[in-house]
């Protein structure tokens, strides 16, 4: 499971911004100025519980719900 760390602030006429504190992946704390993509960007979707680059599962097309029948009157 990830967990992720924001801070919410809200500055004058209302404006509220949500700040990332930690990396999800490694729990890493940024600094505050500190770029969050650069970081993310670093990681490899296996920290995210992904498959890795260019790994296709045999069922990825699997359907995630049953078909619905629909009533047509
Ligand atoms: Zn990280």
């Amino acid at each position: 499971m990830v967990g992720v760390s924001l801070r919410a602030r809200t500055y004058s006429r209302s404006r509220r911004f949500v700040t990332l504190t930690h990396c999800p992946f490694c729990g890493y704390k940024f600094d505050c100025d500190e770029s969050r993509p650069d970081h993310l960007a670093d990681h490899d979707p296996e920290d995210a519980g992904l498959n890795p680059l260019g790994e296709i599962d045999d069922d990825h097309d699997t359907p995630l719900f049953e078909e619905v029948s629909t009533r047509v009157e």
